[in-house]
């Protein structure tokens, strides 16, 4: 059986970055301008010998306070439903932020099965956020580096009741 895989995230977590690595393509846009608009994104990915449909959330706005925008919602929300696992990213360097939290919320409610990942795990610079992940109520987060490639044997583990 093959299944969908859903990366979603507030904007600069590494989403696109992910994708790209899972699909092997340079298809989504890696910015380092939070916030540009785009659109939902489709690939094939691949971990290993698992393959899988991934989808890029993208499209999303920045946003600097606690509130979720409605399009980053409406986004996200569409994302999971039409995905069978989200793996929901964080930034490790940064830590838990207030959008996090209710990305979290909303996946919690919505979401029928959720892996969290702290991004950018690569260093010391990520273990106070690594820690901090847990408070999010999904479980252990993973440590992963989308631009490292670091901690896509974990992410196959999570990958294998759904896979
Ligand atoms: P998105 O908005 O969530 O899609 O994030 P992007 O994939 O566009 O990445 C945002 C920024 O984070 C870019 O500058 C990336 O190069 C950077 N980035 C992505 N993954 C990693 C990572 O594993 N480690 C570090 N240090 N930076 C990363
Ligand atoms: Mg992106």
């Amino acid at each position: 059986m093959s299944f969908t895989l859903a990366i979603v995230g507030r904007p600069n977590v590494g989403k696109s970055t992910l994708f790209n690595r899972l699909v092997g393509r340079k298809l989504a846009l890696v910015d380092d301008q939070p916030g540009v608009t785009r659109d939902l994104r489709e690939g094939e990915g691949r971990i290993g010998p698992v393959r899988f449909t991934v989808i890029d959330t993208a499209g999303l706005e920045e946003v600097t306070d606690a509130s979720l925008p409605g399009r980053m919602r409406a986004l996200t929300e569409r994302a999971v439903d039409s995905a069978d696992v989200c793996l929901f990213l964080i930034d490790a360097r940064v830590g838990v932020t207030p959008v996090d939290r209710t990305l979290a919320e909303l996946l919690r409610k919505r979401a029928p099965r959720v892996i969290l990942a702290a991004n950018k795990a690569e260093g010391r610079a990520a273990e106070a956020g690594l820690i901090e992940a847990w408070e999010l109520g999904l479980g252990e987060p993973l440590a992963l580096s989308a631009e490292h490639g670091i901690g896509m044997d974990d992410l196959l583990r999570a990958l294998e009741p759904i896979a």
